[in-house]
């Protein structure tokens, strides 16, 4: 059975424990970027405009045990804002004291639950855990497709203590964007793929050849594909124990008559810094590093874009962070935004070098999961998607 949606449970008076991405990015305890935050704020407006009391929980960083910083406390300040009412931090996720506050918490409102990952036990996907989270909630929403791919006790465990469940507003946007990619999608389908390292894409690139007509390799992950062709690369980054893998992927792309597009010329500098000479160069020279694609590179991938109808792009295309190798993912991007395809961004790096672009909300979608994209597009079954219909 597929995951109920808001709209098919009856909220009224009822206890809900709404599972939210809310890792957001802090800086000396302020939020740089609420991105994650605004995009569930449909979900928590209506359970608490249908009358239910919204436990919101969420997991926050990487804590080993708790810590000050990794408290919640900023965003419960951010929601109170943003909802236009108090929304009280529990001191913990679980125990009697925030048992006592959230079965006490009136119809209407919302109570944000303290950092899950306080408890190793949450990724632990504890029973006794879950069953504590899970106690005098009578619905569950899961809201946090960014976390949708781990099988913790917020995400699945719980799932066995609530019978009624629901997907909130945003798991819905994001898989419904992600099966346009996955489910019949209108041809031709270009993927663009960048970013670090060969190594994390390899499972998304293998998926993805025999759906998509071209693939377009940009950022450091070209650089192992063109030495795996024979091409130097001077002192870019080589994943050296990938080449075989590259070959691989690039033979497998040949036979099943998928176009893929390297770099024909490169932005190279002698080191990723902001004082350093950048240059346009056909050939990257032994001492040089390719840090961005180069114009004519932007014009082909352009090019192919202009004709897509399917487009999912993961990865920057170069050193995104310094504007001087910047470029490459910021045109690419502008055309493409521009274009009349389905164009599905996703992907950690991606977002955050294009997402604040005057452009970016021309996108089709623009994911707000990381890991769970790619497992997504992967082909991979997500478990706190799974569990949510089971
Ligand atoms: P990922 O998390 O795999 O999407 O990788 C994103 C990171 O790749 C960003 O920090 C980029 O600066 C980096 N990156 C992109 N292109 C290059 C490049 N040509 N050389 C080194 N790093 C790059």
């Amino acid at each position: 059975m597929p995951a109920l949606a808001l709209n098919q449970i009856d909220f009224q008076d009822k206890k809900v424990l709404v599972r939210c991405d809310f890792n957001v990015p802090l800086e000396a305890g302020k939020i740089t970027d609420p991105t994650r935050i605004d995009a569930s704020l449909d979900t928590i407006r209506y359970i608490i405009e249908h009358r239910g009391a919204a436990i919101l929980c969420s997991h926050l960083g990487r804590p080993k045990e708790r810590t000050l910083e990794l408290s919640l406390k900023p965003v419960a300040e951010y929601l109170g804002a943003a909802l236009g009412r108090k929304v009280a931090l529990a001191p913990d996720c679980i125990g009697d004291i925030t048992g006592r506050i959230a079965n006490s918490l009136p119809a209407g409102q919302a109570l944000l639950l303290e950092n899950l990952r306080f408890h190793g036990e949450e990724e632990a996907n504890d029973r006794d855990f879950a069953h504590e989270l899970a106690r005098g909630k009578q619905v569950y929403v899961n809201d946090a497709f960014g976390a949708a791919h781990r099988a913790h006790a917020s995400t699945v465990g719980v799932t066995r203590f609530i019978a009624t469940r629901a997907a909130g507003f945003l798991m819905m946007r994001e898989l419904e964007a992600l099966k346009r990619l996955t489910e019949n999608p209108e041809h031709p389908y270009a993927a663009i793929m960048g970013g670090a390292k060969v190594s994390d894409k390899i499972g998304v690139l293998k998926n993805l050849i025999g759906k998509v007509d071209s693939i377009l390799i940009g950022g450091a992950m070209a650089y192992t594909f063109l030495k795996a062709r024979g091409i130097e690369t001077g002192k870019s980054r080589v994943e050296e124990d990938k080449l075989d893998v590259a070959r691989e992927i690039l033979a497998e792309a040949e036979q099943k008559s998928v176009h893929v597009l390297l770099p024909i010329d490169h932005v190279v500098a002698d080191a990723p810094e902001a004082n350093a000479t950048a240059e346009v160069a056909n050939q990257i020279g032994a001492d040089k590093i390719g840090l961005d694609i180069g114009p004519q590179t932007r014009q082909r991938f352009i090019e192919v874009l202009q004709s897509a109808k399917t487009v999912v792009w993961n990865g920057p295309l170069g050193f995104f962070e310094i504007p001087a190798f910047a470029q490459g993912t910021l045109s690419v991007g502008e055309a493409l935004s521009e274009c009349q395809a389905c164009t599905v961004i996703g992907g950690g790096d991606i977002v955050a070098a294009v997402g604040g672009q005057p452009w970016a909300h021309k996108f089709s979608h623009i994911s707000t999961g990381g890991g769970a994209t790619l497992e997504f597009l992967e082909g991979r079954e997500l478990p706190g998607v799974k569990a949510l219909s089971a």
